[in-house]
């Protein structure tokens, strides 16, 4: 059952640049999609208007059947993580996770269990009291992927979110982010520039150029190609 459908999406910016050029996509329901793509291909651009920081010129995206093309982010059922995490570095760990569900007006209780909850999913048990900036570079990515899951998105956006970390610390996050999207059975698509990122974790790999869909396959496919 497909959960997420992008039908001719397409993003022009002044220039004009089409950025996204007709791209449409159905993704199912805990599944998980890597763009895969060059610089420049709308990767980044296709997510955030799945995410709703982007405005499509065209097209219609929706999810579970509700159209929300034109939804505010905090109106929609999705989680996005950025490159640079962009954490409140005012706030400690608990802090950062807390605030979402706060504005949710969820009880303190529930939200201290759901906060440690996702703490631990994310190999962060106990890192609640933590200044975010006493954190490694990894530990914060950890945050900043807690601090979307706390929510309970339908669909989780990540975009590039390992690109600053060095090559082991990446291998070890993408095992990680696999091994939790497969716990949670959340439906995820992940923007990488890094085929061997794609081929290690995509059930399916769309590849992008110039804001279309150069192809759509299963890893193994697409890895066997000439
Ligand atoms: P990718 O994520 O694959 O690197 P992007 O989505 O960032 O690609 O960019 C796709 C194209 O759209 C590029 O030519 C880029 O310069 C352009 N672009 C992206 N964002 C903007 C913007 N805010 N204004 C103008 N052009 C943009
Ligand atoms: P990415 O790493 O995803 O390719 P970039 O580093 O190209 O993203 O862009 C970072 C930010 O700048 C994004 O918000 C993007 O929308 C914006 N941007 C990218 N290209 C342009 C452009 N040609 N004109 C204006 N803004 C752009």
């Amino acid at each position: 059952m497909s959960v997420l459908k992008i039908s001719e999406v397409s993003k022009i910016f002044a220039g004009p640049t089409v950025a996204v050029d007709k791209f449409s996509l159905d993704v199912a329901d805990g599944e998980l999609v890597c763009l895969l793509g060059p610089s420049g291909s709308g990767k980044s651009t296709l997510l955030r208007m799945i995410g709703g920081f982007e405005r499509p010129t065209s097209g219609l995206i929706t999810i579970d059947g509700e159209d929300i093309t034109h939804q505010p982010p905090e109106k929609r059922p999705t989680g996005m993580v950025f490159q640079s995490h962009a954490l409140w570095t005012h706030m400690n760990v608990f802090k950062n996770l807390a605030f979402g569900l706060k504005l949710r007006r969820l009880p303190a209780s529930e939200i201290k269990q759901r906060v440690e909850a996702v703490l631990e999913l994310v190999g962060l048990a106990g890192y609640g009291g933590r200044g975010v900036n006493q954190l490694s570079g990894g530990q914060q990515q950890r945050v900043a992927l807690a601090r979307s899951l706390v929510l309970e998105p339908k669909i989780l956006l990540l975009d590039e979110p390992f690109a600053s970390l060095d090559q082991h610390l990446r291998e070890r996050l993408r095992e990680e982010v696999r091994d939790i999207q497969q716990r949670l059975k959340i439906t995820t698509l992940f923007v990488t520039h890094g085929q061997d990122e794609a081929l290690a974790m995509a059930d399916r790999i769309v590849v992008m150029r110039d804001g279309r869909t150069e192809q759509v396959d299963r890893p193994d496919i697409i890895y066997r190609e000439p």
